[in-house]
Formats: structure tokens, sequence, C-alpha cells
């Protein structure tokens, strides 16, 4: 008897629904920097943290370890660029080749789900429009059917799939947002822009919340809000000219910004191409199977020769810049890319502030635990995140 009831008070079981939400480019102090009285709220009355993602601070390898917990090393999409070395063709954010299902590795959340008998749903995310391993989740949205649907359509529909037919209904479902990402990149993460992009956000997310709440069964909902990384501020002068050091004929494919990969025509140019840029300044440089093991990263099949790194806040360009924006891809171990989290719900704790920050590997299995799916292996353990539950 004890047995039995110790395990359902540990697993959140069939009967509870997650709502997991992603801001692109949702940096971790954003919601006290700017005016967003809802997400603090959220973090006081459930838990607040803050979130490392991993490296490299891209939104498509990000997304994808979020749904997966491997890093962009073990699942495959090791930038929003890279060469596929089999084929020779260019995986782009969103291109044809970015639609490869065998691309994609590991199990991500809303496969993990349906393959458990569990409806997931996706209002956008990177990879749930493509085939992986044949199959999407219950309900998907076509990122390359544009329009897009707008914010608040997407919070509509979050509500509508919410509201089907008890064995139509899903009980995962995930949803994707562009800002404050866009605003970061054109103004900079501290800019006017970016603080009314975060209000509107607020407004849209205390919306979502108090219409979940409103569903028959919302005391039976979890909500996490967070995203894929953080932004950095790019100034003018912070640039570094490396294609003047890099000769043409050396190079086969330079893929992705931050970091770029660099895919050598013969293996005989790799050392040139490493030795012409190795000592610059404002930059590392690693070659394939070299980076640092911090990084996790390094070893994919598809991974550049050379990786050019650029420090926190400059940038690879041969153009003069004219202003401050912002972007992100950096290393992961810079506070600037980190990510905010709250989350509210039967499943977490009252009240709470986590004190470290945790790995964006544990997102998956803190939302199968929610679910009570069985994990697939990955880099991520419960263990690292379970003091953020009841
Ligand atoms: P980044 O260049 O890393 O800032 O990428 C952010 C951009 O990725 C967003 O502004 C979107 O336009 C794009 N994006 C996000 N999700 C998807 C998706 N599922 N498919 C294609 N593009 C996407
Ligand atoms: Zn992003
Ligand atoms: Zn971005």
């Amino acid at each position: 008897m004890l047995v039995a009831w110790a395990a359902g008070a540990w697993a959140a079981g069939h009967d509870s629904y997650t709502v997991l939400v992603s801001l692109d480019g949702f940096r971790w102090d954003y919601v006290e920097a700017y005016d967003c009285p809802f997400l603090s709220k959220m973090g006081q009355k459930g838990v607040k943290a803050v979130v490392t993602p991993s490296f490299p601070t891209k939104t498509f390898p990000n997304h994808y370890t979020m749904a997966t917990g491997l890093v962009p090393d073990h699942h495959g999409i090791i930038g929003n660029q890279f060469r596929v070395v089999e084929t020779g063709k260019l995986y782009s954010a969103g291109n044809a080749v970015a639609r490869d299902g065998k691309l994609y590795g590991g199990t991500p959340l809303w496969l993990t789900a349906k393959q458990q008998g569990v409806k997931s749903a996706t209002v956008y995310w990177v990879g749930s429009d493509v085939a992986i391993q044949g199959d999407h989740a219950n309900y998907w949205l076509d990122y390359g059917k544009k329009p897009l649907l707008t914010p608040q359509q997407r919070i509509d529909m979050v509500i509508d799939l919410l509201q089907k037919p008890e064995d139509k209904r899903p009980h995962l479902v995930m949803a994707y947002f562009e800002e404050p990402d866009a605003s970061g990149h054109n103004y900079g993460p501290i800019s006017r822009p970016t603080r009314k992009a975060m209000e509107e956000l607020d407004l849209l997310m205390s919306s979502l919340y108090f219409r979940l709440m409103s569903l028959p069964f919302g005391k039976d909902i979890n909500l996490i809000i967070t995203g894929d990384h953080g932004m950095a501020t790019l100034s003018p002068e912070c640039v570094i000219p490396i294609k003047k050091h890099i000769k043409e004929e050396w190079v086969e494919t330079i893929a992705n910004d931050y970091p770029t990969l660099i895919y050598a025509k013969k293996p005989e140019f790799v050392d040139s191409i490493y030795n012409a840029l190795k000592d610059l300044d404002h930059m590392r440089t690693w070659r394939k199977g070299e980076c640092p093991e911090y990084t996790v990263y390094g070893n994919n099949k598809n991974m550049g020769d050379v990786i050019a790194m650029p420090d926190l806040g400059w940038r690879f360009t041969d153009a003069p810049v004219q202003r401050n924006t912002g972007t992100h891809g950096f290393d992961h171990t810079y506070s600037d890319l980190w990510v905010a989290f709250r989350a509210i719900g039967p499943d977490f704790k009252s009240g709470y502030e986590r004190e470290s920050t945790f790995s964006n590997v544990c997102l998956y299995p803190l939302v199968c635990h929610l679910l009570g799916l069985t994990p697939a292996p990955c880099d991520g353990t419960l263990e690292e995140v379970k003091d953020l539950l009841k």
C-alpha cells in the first residue's frame, strides 16, 4: 500500500496536461529588466529558474535539444546551417534539406508522447513539421505555409486544441513564438523595441494562462514558459574580418554564423584554414574533434573541418557595421545567452526559486515525467531538476 501511494505521488501520469511554450531569445533577465507583471507573478507563485542552453546557442540546435534532451552534437542539428557530408547538400533552417527526417536524431517529445498513447500537438516548433521517424505529432502546423499564425492565433489554437473532446484532446501542447528574438536581433537586448516585445508577450502569456485556468481541467495543467537561448549585444566596433585570411580554393562550404563551420575542399587544406585563423584575436578556432570537452560539440559526422567561434559580442564580417544590434550562437557559458524559465501547475512547487542554473537537456526528462512517459535515452536527467517538483 505504501509503495502504491509513493508511486502515485511521484508519477504525474496521463491525467495531467503539459503546455510548453518557447519564446525565442527569452533572455534570463528580461522579466526583471522589463515590465512583465504576469511572468513575474508566475515565478513568485510557481517556479522560477535560469536555464543554460546547449552549445551552440542557435535556434535550431537548441529547440531540438529542448525537444529531445540531446545536445546538438548528439541529435545532429549542429547549427542553423551545416553541410550534410553524405550528400554534399547544405542544411539551412527552413530549406528542403532541413525537411529530411533522417537528419533529426533522438525522439522528440511529441513523438515520445504519441508512441506511448498520449496525444501531442505542436503549434510550430523546430522539427515538428518534419517527418521524424516517419511521423509527426497528432496535431501540427507547417512553418513553410505562409502566412504564419499570429501570436494571438497561436494562443487561440492552444486553447482550441485543449477544448477538443476528451478522446481527441492532446495532453502535450508545444507552442513557439518568434519574439523577443526578432527585436533582440534588430535593436539589441537592451532596447525599447525589445522592452515592447516583452511587454506584449507578457500580456499574451497572461491571457494564455487565464484561459487555460478557465478550462474545466485547468487545475491539471502544468504550464512551462522558457526559450532557446538569450541574446548578446553586438556593437559596430567589434568585428573580425575572417574571410580575408582564408583562400577561396581551400574552402568547399562555409556554413552557419556563430560558430562558423568551415568545410575544406581537400583534406590538406584543413591545416591551411586552421593555421590562418588560430591566432586571430577575439575568437577561438578548433579542428573537428578538438573542441573543449565542456562544449560537448565538434564530433558529429556533419561537423565542419574547422570551427571558428567569436568571443562574446564579436562578429565575423567584412562589411562596415552602423549600429548596435544583437545576436546569439556564442559559447553557452556566457550568461547573456542564458534563458528564463517559469513553470506553474499541479506538479510544480509554489514560490520556489532555484539558485543554480540547469541545462536545457533536462527539459525532456522533466516533461516526460509530468506526462508519465518513459523517456528515450538522452543527455539530461530528471534527478537534476526534481527539486522543481512537489
Ligand atoms: P535565429 O537565426 O537562430 O535567430 O533563428 C530564428 C528564426 O528561425 C525565427 O525568426 C524564425 O523565422 C525561424 N524559425 C523558427 N522556427 C522555425 C521552423 N520550425 N522552421 C523554419 N524556420 C523557423
Ligand atoms: Zn532562437
Ligand atoms: Zn535569433
